[in-house]
Parts: C-alpha cells; structure tokens; sequence
C-alpha cells in the first residue's frame, strides 16, 4: 500500500470522483469496484482497516445454511455463488472447508437437514457451464460413516459418531481478505489511508461534495473533496453525519446483534473439517479448524454496549464452552482458551422486535437527499455484490457505460508453497501459513526475514539467521518480517494493528501476548508469561516507523490497554449486556 503521509497528502491536495468510508469489507469493495470502473478513488477508515467487524466474522464464506429456515433463498444463492467466485479470485485465502452435522447410536442423520442441504446443493449450482467447469465447485453433501465422521472430527472419537452429513463451504482469514481487496483496489489507483476519522459532509448546494476528516494521528483537519460519498461504515452506518441523515424518512435504522467467539489450541480439539454443534433450544454453533487452532461460535444477541471495542461476554464464552464440551464429551475451561473475541453485526432493523438472528442479513442501499449513498447490512461472503450495487448506482447517476469488473479481478495471487524461497532461520511451518495470507507476497516477508543486518540491537555475524525470521511467539509460524512488512507496506501504525489483524496472534495466543496465566494442560507453548511477543513487534515497528524510546513505551502499553479492552484474554465482561445466548425457535438447521 501506499506510504500512509503520502496517501494523505494526496487525499488533502486532489480532486476525486469517489470517496469511500469505511475501511471494512464493503468499503474495501467498493472501492475496488469504482476503481476498476475508471473512478478516481478515496478511502478513508477511522481507526484500522477490517478493526470493525470485518475482523470478526467467523470467518466463513458461505451461504448460510441457517438463512434457508427464514427462506432468505436469494440471499443463500446469492452468496453461494459469490463463495464460488471468491475460491476461483483468492485460492490462496478463500479455501473450501469440509462440514459435518454427525449422528450418534444409529440413529440416522435429521431428515430436515437433508432436505436443507440438498436445497444448499441445488442452490449452489452455477449456471454458467464456462464458470463451472473453470472453477471449484463443492461436491454434492453426502451421509458419511461413523469412521469418516473420526477422520474429519477426532475430538469426537469419543463419542463413537455412528454416521453424519458431509457438506462443503469455505473458509478465509476475514482481516487479510480487506487487506488484499485493498491492495487490489490500490492497484487499480485508489488511494486508501487509515486513522482518518470522517466528521462530516462537505456540501454544495445540498449536494455532498465530498468529507470533512481529521487526522487522527495528528489532530489535523483537511477538506477531502470528492464528486460522489459512499457511506460503507457498517454498524456506525446511521452515525455518519447525523445532520442529514435525520432529514430522512427511509434511512437505516442499525440494530446491532454481538457475536461472541473462543479460540483453543487444536491438541485440546482437534478438527480436521467443521462440525456443526448443537447448542440448547434448536440453535447451533460452529466449531472450525482455522489457522492451526480451533475457532468456535458464534452467538448472537442485540448489543446496546459501546461499538469502539466489542468484549466477549462472559455469559457467551460460558454457553459457547458448555455446548462444546456437552457435545465432545470434553472439560474445557476458561483455562484453555487460547483467546476470544466479539464483533456486531450491522443489521438493519425493520422496526418490528424480531429477535436479531430472525433479522435477514441483506445488505441495503439508501440514497439521501445530498447524494449521499448508504450501502450496509449484508454478510462478508457477499461484499462483492454489496460493491457492485453501490457503484452500479454511481454508474447509472452519471450516465456512464462501465460495467461491472470485479467478478474476473483476481485478489492477489496464489502461489504453490513449493515455490518459496527457503531462509535461514525461517521455521518450515510457516512457509505454508505465509502462502495462504500473502499468496506470491509472501517472497516480500522471506526477502524482508532474510535481510542480514542489525535488527532489535542483535547484531549479525555471516551465517546467523535474521531476527526477523522468528516467529513472534514462539511455535507459531507468524514472523517477526512481518511486522516490518505490515508497517512498511500494509499502514500498521500500532502493535495492536500487527496482533489482531496483520496477523492473527491477538485472536490465537492472547495469553503470550497479555502475560495471563498460561492454560493448565501441557504443551510446547504456555510458559512464556511475559508478553516479550508484544515488545519484539513493538521494537520492529519502532526501527520502520522511526519510534522514540519514550514512543516505544507507550505502544507497549496502548496495546496492553486495547488488549484489555477487547477482551482477548477471554475472561468476557458480566452484566448488562451479557444476556446470555438467544434462543430463536427450535429448528436442526445449522
Ligand atoms: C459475530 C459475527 C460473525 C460473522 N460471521 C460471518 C461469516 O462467517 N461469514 C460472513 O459472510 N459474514 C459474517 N459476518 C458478517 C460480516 O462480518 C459483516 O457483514 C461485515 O464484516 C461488515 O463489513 P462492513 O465493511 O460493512 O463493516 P465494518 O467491517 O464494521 O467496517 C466499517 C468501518 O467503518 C469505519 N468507520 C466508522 N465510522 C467512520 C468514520 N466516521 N470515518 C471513517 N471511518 C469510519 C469503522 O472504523 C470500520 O472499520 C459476521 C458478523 C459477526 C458480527
């Protein structure tokens, strides 16, 4: 990405055709798309991009099984297909996942899930022969034997599965999907800066000409003038420019819903694909295998709390841990997990009180009287859609002839881990973790990890590997390089920037990286109660962004504080707002 001052100097100087707000997936989208179509793009994200809830998804592309029992059957298909598109556009980052829904004692697997999934089959089925034959598309859903169910679900070996439904969605890395969609867009000439907090609309003759921002960073303000604004802020979607948006009669109204997520380390779970698992009343949770860990959610309860930092409740991680270890037939505890982390959806509120996991999860365009155009609600897999509707609009206002591009734009690059270069120093399993969140940039972290010189004051002698080779914690594959390539070329600018979403330590080792007492069963990793992870990568970054000492130190503890904040630690706040997990109308459906 392009240097954060430079990007902004050139926010504060030029003219642009587009201004995008919002630095989740669907501003990352649209501003992909606009940029693809021959518009002169802005972006601006308040905070970090994806540091809303598009770094707290579960983590699925998919078409959600779930919505078929509301009948959202064109917003299933919709996202069906975008699942399809996103494996054939990012193979590296969007890979299919197997799933099993498994029975026990010879009982046959639920007829009604079944029926949903072949629906889910048919449903998924592209058309287009050209596409189909190109791409990967998922094989039909299939009961398989107690044993398979083992194979792909060994925590369960317990329970002697005797038989279960096998089906096929994808999985990404929600963070590093935004990330490289906006690496794309750059590509195309948008110019993206983070830590730019929009504070209101400039207008011309009650047309929106573009935004007020102020630097957060600096505490400057600039004019950003833009011939067109795209509201893409997700749950803070009715906060944008309050002013005008009460004008309105059919503006969003967003009811936002929390989703609690725990992580634990694969040896205490071990999953080869999903398992859906039930979870009391007729609702069901997702355990996954993901980035060597197991990730498991997700609940969903209306959420009245602040939106800065979204903590856990304490309530959920409990329901969450009890449905896993009902269900595994396991004892984990609060001990074992490795982090946890809470996100809101942006839900659109339809003024009736349906519970929030009855609420539809369309995504919705509103226009208002300056011109302004509100795209949110929606799902990370439909992004692309969410895109295309937004700028298909801009099109269709300014009479232009630019069709949509970004079902043929490939999102980075994939690359075969052969293909790496091997360095000294680096661990043999990360080369596999490098290719998947960086596909052919992951050679930019090896040559970075390979660099010989004075790192973190350990000087080099011929022959010693880098320092930036080592993982930041250790027996994790994620690497000191890249820190230093998030700072230089991602606009990292804290600690907490590279924990929770360059890389995904914050979500995975919360506890080497917050000095919470380490989980009680034994393993290679849990000894380490300093959180010396944190000031490596603060010491990395200081060195690319030119830090003081004194800087140095305040990183540190902003980051122990944002840790704190968000909860990682999986400790999870009781009140209030905590209710514990909705209970919607009993359905098997997962
Ligand atoms: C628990 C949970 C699980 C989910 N699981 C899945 C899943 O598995 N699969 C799936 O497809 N979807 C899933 N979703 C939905 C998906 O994550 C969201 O729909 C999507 O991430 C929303 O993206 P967004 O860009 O609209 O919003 P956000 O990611 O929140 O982005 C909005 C951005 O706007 C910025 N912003 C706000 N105000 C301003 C301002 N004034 N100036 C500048 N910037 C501003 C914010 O800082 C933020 O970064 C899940 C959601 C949750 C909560």
């Amino acid at each position: 990405m392009i240097e954060r001052s430079q990007a902004i100097a050139a926010l504060a100087h030029d003219e642009f055709d587009v201004v995008v707000v919002g630095g989740g997936i669907t501003g990352a989208g649209v501003a992909l798309d606009a940029a693809t179509r021959g518009y002169s793009v802005a972006l601006v994200e308040r905070a970090d991009y994806a540091s809303g809830t598009s770094s707290r998804s579960s983590k699925l592309v998919h078409g959600g099984l779930r919505y078929l029992q509301n009948f959202d059957l064109g917003l299933v298909r919709e996202a069906l297909l975008e699942r399809q598109l996103m494996v054939a556009l990012a193979p590296h980052l969007v890979k299919p996942l197997p799933l099993v829904v498994p029975a026990f004692e010879g009982a046959h697997p639920d007829r009604l899930v079944g029926v949903g999934l072949n629906l889910y089959d048919v449903m998924a089925r592209d058309r287009d022969r050209r596409r189909r034959s190109e791409s990967w598309s998922p094989e039909r859903h299939r009961i398989i034997s107690g044993e398979e169910v083992v194979e792909l679900l060994p925590a369960l070996a317990g329970r002697e599965p005797t038989s279960g439904y096998l089906f096929y969605d994808c999985q990404t890395d929600d963070a590093r999907l935004v990330l490289t969609v906006l690496g794309e867009a750059e590509r195309f000439g948008a110019v993206c800066a983070n830590r730019l907090d929009v504070t209101g609309l400039l207008e011309r003759a009650g047309r929106a000409q573009g935004v007020e921002v102020r630097d957060v960073e600096s505490g400057e303000r600039f004019e950003l003038r833009a011939a067109n604004v795209v509201n893409a802020t997700g749950v803070w979607a009715d906060r944008l420019s309050p002013q005008e948006l009460h004008d309105e009669a059919d503006l969003p109204r967003i009811r936002p819903s929390r989703g609690t997520h725990v992580t634990l380390r694969h040896e205490d779970l071990p999953l080869v694909g999903g398992a859906i698992v039930p979870a009391g009343a007729g609702r069901t949770i997702f355990a996954l295998p993901w980035l060597g860990h197991t990730l498991v959610g997700t609940t969903d309860n209306d959420y009245e709390g602040p939106l800065e930092h979204i903590q856990p409740s304490g309530e959920d991680v409990d329901y969450l841990l009890e449905a896993i270890n009902a269900f595994f037939g396991t004892e984990l505890g609060p001990a074992q997990l490795t982090g946890a982390y809470a996100g809101v959806r942006p839900l659109i509120s339809t003024g009736d009180p349906k519970k929030s996991v009855d609420i539809s999860r369309k995504s919705e365009l509103y226009e208002t009287s300056s011109g302004m155009i509100t795209i949110t609600g929606g799902k990370l897999t439909t992004w692309r859609r969410m895109a295309k509707m937004t700028v298909d609009r801009l099109v269709e206002r300014d009479a232009r002839d630019a069709p949509c591009r970004t079902h043929e734009i490939p999102l980075g690059q994939a690359i075969a881990v052969e293909d790496l270069p091997r360095v000294e120093g680096v661990p043999e399993g990360s080369y596999q973790a490098l290719a998947s969140r960086y596909g052919h940039a992951a050679r930019e972290v090896l040559a970075l990890a390979g660099e010989r010189g004075t790192h973190g004051g350990t000087p080099h002698v011929g022959g010693q590997a880098s320092e930036l080779a080592q993982p930041i914690v250790a027996g994790l594959p994620d690497l000191l390089a890249e820190a230093a390539l998030a700072a230089r070329q991602e606009q990292a600018r804290s600690i907490g920037d590279v924990l929770l979403r360059r890389t995904r330590l914050g979500l995975l080792a919360a506890r080497e990286l917050t000095g919470a007492p380490a989980p009680t069963v034994r393993g290679e990793r849990g000894s380490d109660l300093q959180p010396a992870p944190v000031r490596r990568v603060g010491e990395v970054m200081a060195r690319e962004l030119h830090w003081s000492g004194e800087r140095l130190e305040l990183e540190i503890a902003r980051f122990a504080e944002e840790a704190a904040a968000e909860g990682i630690a999986g400790g999870g706040e009781r009140g209030e707002d905590a209710r514990p997990a909705a209970t919607p109308e009993p359905s098997p459906m997962p």
